[in-house]
């Protein structure tokens, strides 16, 4: 008998996915990606189709799934062919809601989690600054308790959805009475005086996502607005990074396999020297190297998310898939262009996109070189 994680269910869930992604989303995404936006009636209706808090309470809205369901939807998301509406979409289930789910009050849940599941207010996430991205230890933006209210000061960089997004999950350091208490999670309206966003960023890939710089300008936010206990912020957002990092593996996996399918497929119709090209063994042992780079990877996806899915905290497996996820699928990626020969250097062709996009999963949510260091420290090193 195969062994499988998925049950029927998920089975059910990934027809949906799939039919919304490739019906819905993709007739759109080459005009999306040409004007470098999208709009924001995706998240209304992945909201409508339940599809923004799968594994959330049903109290708030979600469908009170397991990690399962969060991979099916990253595996499938992805065939909207647009990375940057995959992300986006990413960004708002498992990096900027996850925080307010696991820490937040039913006051936080009530007035940003059921309205961000129902895909009726959008998300982003705030840690990485102009002065501190790896080093999240070292950020910049304060949270000062000022007569009964926080007072942020600051910056903040490369925000996805930050400037769609009706509030932040945002790390700060606070102040309090004159003496610093450590690292804070908040959650905050954008709309309130002092959230100033001041530009947006242009990208060699993930096009159609809007990639933020934010101003904290004497943002006052009333003391509700602290997610978590003052001074455990840090330990909050590394937790938040784990969930990041596996999604973030789980799509580049996806998009590796959906890559490789395609070049599989031009790879038997192709003809040079009078035979398809999938004849000659430098390519066809291209595809088997990469077929079997994928599904290891896959693999080791599967069982990191068991392990997580049950509640053990594996920071050390998870590392491991996203510096893999980053390494595979952007070498992956530039083989699959090479099949495609010249007409995969060109705009037609879809495979530039998942070239240019897949790039980022060796930077984004932490870099390969932080992930290995994370990994070379649970070696013991
Ligand atoms: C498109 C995009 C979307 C993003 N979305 C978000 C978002 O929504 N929210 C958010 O908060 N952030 C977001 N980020 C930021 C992202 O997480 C950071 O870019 C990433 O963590 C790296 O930080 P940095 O760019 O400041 O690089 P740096 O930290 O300055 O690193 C520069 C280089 O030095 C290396 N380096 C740094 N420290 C070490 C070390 N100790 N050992 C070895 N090498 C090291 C890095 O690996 C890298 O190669 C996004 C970034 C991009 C590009």
């Amino acid at each position: 008998m195969a062994v499988s994680f998925f049950t029927a269910e998920h089975d059910a869930l990934r027809a949906t996915v799939r039919r919304f992604a490739e019906e819905e989303l993709a007739p759109h995404a080459d005009s999306w990606e040409e004007q470098g936006d999208f709009p924001d009636w995706v998240f209304n209706r992945a909201g409508e189709l339940g599809l923004l808090g799968l594994t959330y309470p049903a109290e708030y809205g979600g469908q009170a799934g397991d990690y399962f369901a969060t991979i099916v939807f990253g595996e499938e998301i992805g065939r909207c062919n647009s990375g940057g509406v995959a992300m986006a979409l990413a960004v708002q289930t498992d990096m900027a809601t996850p925080p307010i789910n696991k820490f937040g009050t039913d006051e936080q849940k009530s007035k940003y989690l059921a309205p961000a599941v129902a895909g009726q207010k959008i998300a982003c996430l705030g840690i990485s600054e102009p002065n501190a991205g790896s080093d999240v230890m070292n950020i910049e933006t304060t949270a000062v308790w000022d007569q009964g209210e926080w007072v942020i000061n600051g910056r903040k960089t490369f925000i996805t959805n930050g400037y769609r997004a009706h509030f932040m999950t945002l790390v700060a350091k606070t102040r309090r009475d004159g003496a610093d208490t450590g690292h804070s999670l908040f959650v905050i309206d954008t709309d309130t005086p002092g959230f100033v966003r001041t530009g947006k960023l242009d990208k060699v890939g993930m096009r159609t996502s809007d990639t933020a710089d934010i101003a904290f300008e004497d943002c006052r936010v009333p003391e509700a607005a602290l997610l978590g206990n003052e001074g455990e912020g840090f330990k909050h957002i590394m937790w938040e990074l784990q969930g990041e990092r596996l999604i973030g593996a789980v799509a580049g996996a996806a998009g590796a396999q959906r890559m490789l399918d395609a070049a599989i497929a031009y790879a038997k119709e192709r003809e040079a020297f009078g035979r398809p090209i999938g004849k000659f063994q430098a390519i066809r042992h291209k595809i088997a190297e990469m077929a079997t780079l994928v599904t290891g990877l896959r693999e080791l996806i599967y069982y990191t998310a068991f392990r997580w899915d049950r509640g053990e905290y594996v920071v050390r497996e998870i590392s491991m898939a996203k510096l893999l996820a980053g390494q595979i699928g952007f070498k992956v990626a530039d083989q699959c262009l090479q099949i495609f020969g010249g007409y995969g250097y060109s705009m037609e062709f879809p495979i530039q996109r998942g070239w240019r996009d897949s790039r980022l999963n060796r930077i984004g949510g932490g870099t390969d070189e932080i992930m290995r260091e994370v990994i070379g420290k649970l070696e013991g090193l």
